[in-house]
């Protein structure tokens, strides 16, 4: 990374927006210097993968994969050796050129699992024969019961260093590697990766399973190599978008998203072409456990988002949104997560807007900026940063930081500069850093070259030190003013002083209106006036599941028992850690009432979670 020095950048300044690409697939210098990725054993700087051929087979029994892994490596001419993560694996052989050599396995730390040093002797291509780790962290095995098709399932979570516990590579996001795979399954289910689907059919096997074979011709960070095996069928929604799904979820996830092929428009006339080949989303069964993840080519989507009324469409726009920040320009390490979401999240907004309007747009702005305030009141200074210092612990890592607070920064930025300049100066960010790790650091010497220019009195109104390294938020920042919530602190206080729910025009509301109202409800309500809430509008079983959520949230930190039921169905009919970790926190703050439904609820649900959730869980039951 940092290939474009603060000299080149400012020489190319005066035409940004004409500014050409020279981003050839591939003419990164394959040993240009990167950062210290605190998270990963390896050595870049003498050794470094570039290209991964997965041979696999998924053991459902057993549930593991089982195989090997072929990895193409550059290194400097006198490197003995390379330093691979892996969390788990059983190594079972090694070769280096064709020859047995000789590995070891260092000592494992609980987090980052453990460095595995392979001898070179020479050679740039080694092979790995290995298994996934038992209980592999990257894995979810799901049993017939947990899936729509009653038919087992497997998907993977790799972000953020959880793939070194089913794949033996570099996990590291400045270490891009392209990929292809084969991979063995049962032969009722069907394979599909973040990579171009070489086979959609499969090939049969000699012991009548069947064979998928795919191709990754991008480099991309190691987390973004994803794998889901189920009963899957595809449904096409445009051109080149389209829909994996459960036979029975298949025509509702198409409906969700019909507006893929216009999101693709808007993000590709703002931020220039889509470079992965075609977007499909998959959808997961409910335990999968994030709102979205950005595989490329095939974002992996949670299936609380299908509301029946594309409601909850922003969603998608995010996932896509990553096509561009995150998988094409990628945080070289963790502490530098809000490259990737906040950018994101703002080029989200971006979509959304030219979607459905500046007042939608406004709206989400709005909450945004509300989960903001929240978190600056529980989130310590360190964990208020953009680029993290130190060790920030994973319960610190807020969204509301890392997504929001980024998202804010460059509205901000575009507030000051205007939008035609944001506009010209990410469009060319994207080009002549496509494929490229970044760095908070890199990121502002690019912005000041281009942008600021030396102008002091522009420096000082942006405050980018500030956003980027600072705990809080600036004073200049953007405060989002939305018209369509500009009634409902009028229908809260009416409610608060008594008045009938019915009042408020529930019916006419979009989802953010209805979040907003209820986010809006002081923490403490009288059992009475909950009722009167829930009877109002059938909260307890809302359809919107983000509606749903700050319903029994509010419910539940006001122990209001008689939504037990709601809260258990809730905690089990899906599994998606925004939602299941912050209910399980307020139910152990409420006494003997909410520890006894914790209890229970955890007991029942827990072997339907992803182990990142179940692991999160575990930390807030552990508790004291
Ligand atoms: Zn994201």
């Amino acid at each position: 990374m940092l290939r474009r020095t603060l000299l080149q950048s400012a020489l190319a300044a005066p035409l940004l927006a004409a500014c050409a690409t020279n981003t050839t697939l591939g003419a990164a210098d394959p040993m240009a210097p990167l950062p210290h990725d605190t998270s990963s054993y390896a050595r870049p700087d003498e050794a470094r993968v570039r290209h991964v051929s997965l041979d696999l087979t998924a053991d459902f029994d057993r549930k593991r994969f089982s195989g090997k892994a072929t990895l193409d490596i550059v290194a400097r001419a006198d490197a003995q050796e390379i330093v691979l993560d892996s969390k788990g694996l059983i190594i079972q052989r090694v070769r280096a050129g064709g020859r047995d050599t000789t590995f070891t396995l260092g000592d494992s730390d609980p987090t980052k699992g453990a460095p595995l040093t392979i001898q070179l002797n020479g050679a740039r291509r080694i092979e790995i024969e290995y298994e996934s780790a038992e209980n592999a962290s990257a894995l979810q095995w799901l049993e017939p019961a947990q899936t729509a098709s009653n038919k087992r399932f497997l998907f993977s979570q790799g972000q953020a260093i959880h793939n070194r516990t089913w794949i033996p590579t570099q996990d590291s996001p400045g270490i891009r590697q392209t990929y292809d795979a084969r991979i063995v399954v049962p032969a009722d289910l069907k394979a599909v990766m973040s990579a171009e689907m070489l086979t959609p059919n499969g090939e049969r096997t000699q012991d009548g399973k069947r064979a998928y074979r795919f191709r990754m011709p991008q480099p991309i960070p190691p987390y973004l190599i994803a794998i889901a095996i189920g009963d899957l069928v595809h449904a096409d929604v445009g051109p080149r978008t389209g829909v994996y799904a459960e036979p029975s979820v298949i025509e509702r996830g198409v409906y969700e998203c019909a507006d893929m092929e216009r999101m693709m428009e808007v993000a590709e006339s703002l931020y220039g072409p889509y470079r992965w080949g075609r977007y499909d989303v998959l959808i997961l069964p409910p335990s999968f456990p994030y709102g979205g993840m950005e595989n490329p080519r095939l974002t992996f989507l949670t299936p609380t988002f299908l509301a029946g009324d594309r409601s909850l469409v922003s969603l998608v726009a995010h996932e896509l949104a990553h096509s561009w920040s995150g998988n094409l320009v990628t945080n070289a390490v963790w502490a530098d997560g809000w490259l990737n979401e906040g950018f994101t999240s703002y080029i989200e907004g971006r979509i959304g807007e030219a979607l459905f309007g500046q007042e939608h747009a406004r709206m989400a702005e709005a909450l945004s900026w509300a989960d903001i305030q929240t978190a600056l009141g529980s989130v310590s200074p360190d964990g208020q940063r953009l680029h993290w210092v130190g060790e920030v612990s994973a319960n610190e890592n807020s969204s509301a930081i890392t997504y929001d607070k980024g998202a804010t920064f460059l509205r901000t930025v575009e507030g000051i500069i205007g939008r035609e300049r944001i506009d010209a100066y990410l469009r060319s960010y994207f080009d002549r850093y496509a494929f490229q790790p970044m760095t908070t650091q890199a990121f502002l010497a690019d912005f000041r070259a281009n942008v600021v220019r030396g102008d002091a009195n522009l420096e000082s109104r942006l405050m980018l030190d500030q956003w980027a390294y600072e705990p809080g938020i600036p004073s200049n920042a953007a405060a989002p003013q939305a018209e369509g919530f500009s009634e409902i602190p009028g229908y809260v206080e009416a409610f608060l002083a008594g008045g009938p729910p019915a009042a408020a025009p529930w019916e006419t509301w979009n989802t953010m209106q209805r979040q907003r109202y209820l986010q809006s409800l002081p923490r403490e309500l009288p059992a009475e006036r909950l009722q009167a809430l829930e009877a109002a509008f059938g909260l307890d079983d809302i359809g919107n599941m983000e509606v749903r959520y700050d319903w029994l949230i509010l419910a539940v930190r006001n122990g209001f028992a008689p939504s037990e039921r709601a809260v258990e169905t809730f905690l089990t009919v899906q599994g998606r850690g925004k939602f299941i970790r912050p209910i399980y926190t307020a139910l152990r703050a409420q006494g003997d009432w909410g520890r006894s439904v914790a209890q229970r609820v955890y007991a029942r649900a827990r072997p339907t979670y992803h182990p990142i959730v179940q692991a999160g869980v575990d930390r807030i039951m552990n508790a004291a």
